[in-house]
C-alpha cells in the first residue's frame, strides 16, 4: 500500500511503498479514508520530538471504513464508518486500571509510536475504533479525534459548569471548538481572543464575544467586560508564555486557568495577584480520554459542535500537498485545518 512517510528528522516526507499492516484478534483493518495534517505532525517531521521508531508514517488524525475484523471483535463489523483514538494504552497498568489512560507507561500514539494514518490503511484494537455516524463526513470525524477532542477534555478539566464565563485564547481548530463545547456545556458567555479577524469573526457565528488582542490588551478587555470579576474558565491553547501569563490575569475569584498549548519556556507570574488572593488555580490539560470520543461524536451529530468549519482544504495522499501544508504550519500561515481524503 501507499504510506506518506517520515523517513528522516528534518527532511520532507516521502512516498513509499509498504504491506498492509497485519492485524490481530482484537484488531481491526481500517481502510483510510481520512486523515488530519496536525501542528505536531509538523513539529514530528522537524525533529522536535523523539519518534518511536523510523521510518514512521505521520498521521494520528483518522476515520474510515472497517475493511477486516479479527475473530474476537464484537464491538464493530466489517464495512463500518469509525473513527480512531490515536492512543493505545495497555489497558493493564496503574494509569489504565484508574481510568486514566492517556497516562498509560507503555502509550503508543498512532503517527508518532507506530505508523499512523497518512496511508492508505492502519490497524488497531477493535476498542480503539469508535463509530462514526453517517451525519458526520470522514475528513470532520478524522478532525475530532484530536483538537476537538482535546478541547473537551480541557473544559472537563477547567470545570466548565451551567452560568459559568469562559475565556477562550486562540481561536484556532481547538479554540473553535472549546468556543462551542464551552457553550453546550452551559457557559453563558464566551469570549474569543484571538489577533486574526477571521477567526474572531468564526468565533462569533459560534455564540462567542470577540476580542482582538491586536487592538487592545485581552485581559483588560475581560476584566471590562465582565464588570472587574474575571471569568471563571480560562484556557489557553497557543502556547506562549505571554498569553498564558494572560489567561491566568483574566481570571475571576475561584477561577481556573487551563493550560493546553504546548510551550517548554518557563512561565512568571506574580502568586499573589493572579493565584493566591482569588484561590485560583492553574491547571494541565494533555489530550484526551477513549471515553470522552463517543460523547463528543454524539454532540458533532446533533449539531451542538458544528465541525463544518474546521476542514478548510482538503488534499489527496501525496507527499508534496502534504509536505506544503506541513510547511504552511511551520510558519503558521496555514488557516484552520488540512485533511487527506481518500476517494471512495
Ligand atoms: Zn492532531
Ligand atoms: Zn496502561
Amino acid at each position: 500500500m501507499k504510506a506518506i512517510r517520515m523517513v528522516e528528522p528534518g527532511k520532507p516526507l516521502a512516498l513509499q511503498h509498504v504491506p498492509i499492516p497485519p492485524a490481530g484478534e482484537e484488531d481491526v483493518l481500517v481502510r483510510v479514508r481520512a486523515a488530519g495534517i496536525c501542528h505536531s505532525d509538523a513539529h514530528y517531521r522537524a525533529g522536535r520530538s523523539g519518534m518511536g521508531m523510523m521510518p514512521i508514517t505521520l498521521g494520528h488524525e483518522v476515520s474510515g471504513e472497517v475493511e477486516w475484523v479479527g475473530a474476537k471483535v464484537i464491538s464493530v463489523k466489517a464495512g463500518a464508518r469509525v473513527c480512531l483514538h490515536y492512543n493505545i494504552s495497555c489497558e493493564d497498568c496503574y494509569y489504565c486500571r484508574t481510568g486514566n489512560e492517556q497516562f498509560c507507561t507503555t502509550v503508543k500514539m498512532i503517527g508518532h509510536h507506530i505508523d499512523g494514518g497518512y496511508a492508505e490503511y492502519i490497524a488497531m484494537p477493535a476498542r480503539n475504533a469508535i463509530l462514526l455516524p453517517e451525519e458526520i463526513s470522514f475528513a470532520e470525524g478524522a478532525t475530532l479525534m484530536c483538537a476537538s477532542a482535546t478541547a473537551l477534555h480541557a473544559l472537563r478539566r477547567g470545570r466548565v459548569k451551567e452560568g459559568e464565563t469562559v475565556a477562550v485564547f486562540g481561536v484556532g481548530g481547538l479554540g473553535l471548538s472549546a468556543v462551542q463545547l464551552a457553550r453546550a456545556l452551559g457557559a453563558v458567555e464566551v469570549y474569543a481572543v484571538d489577533i486574526k479577524q477571521d477567526k474572531l469573526e468564526l468565533a462569533s457565528e459560534y455564540g462567542a464575544i470577540p476580542i482582538d488582542a491586536s487592538r487592545s490588551d485581552a485581559t483588560e478587555e475581560i476584566q471590562k467586560l465582565t464588570g472587574g470579576k474575571g471569568v471563571d474558565v480560562a484556557l489557553e491553547m497557543i502556547g506562549l508564555p505571554v498569553t498564558m501569563k494572560q489567561t491566568i490575569e483574566s481570571l475571576g475569584v475561584l477561577g481556573r486557568a487551563v493550560i493546553v498549548g504546548l510551550s517548554q519556556i518557563p512561565l512568571e507570574i506574580n502568586p499573589y495577584q493572579t493565584l493566591i488572593g482569588y484561590e485560583a488555580e492553574v491547571i494541565g490539560s494533555n489530550d484526551h480520554l477513549l471515553q470522552e470520543l463517543p460523547v463528543l461524536i454524539d454532540m458533532a451529530r446533533r449539531k451542538v459542535l458544528d465541525t463544518s468549519h474546521v476542514v478548510s482544504q482538503t488534499i489527496s495522499l501525496d507527499a508534496d500537498q502534504i509536505n506544503q501544508r506541513l510547511d504552511d504550519l511551520e510558519l503558521y500561515t496555514s488557516d484552520v485545518r488540512a485533511v487527506i481524503v481518500q476517494p471512495d
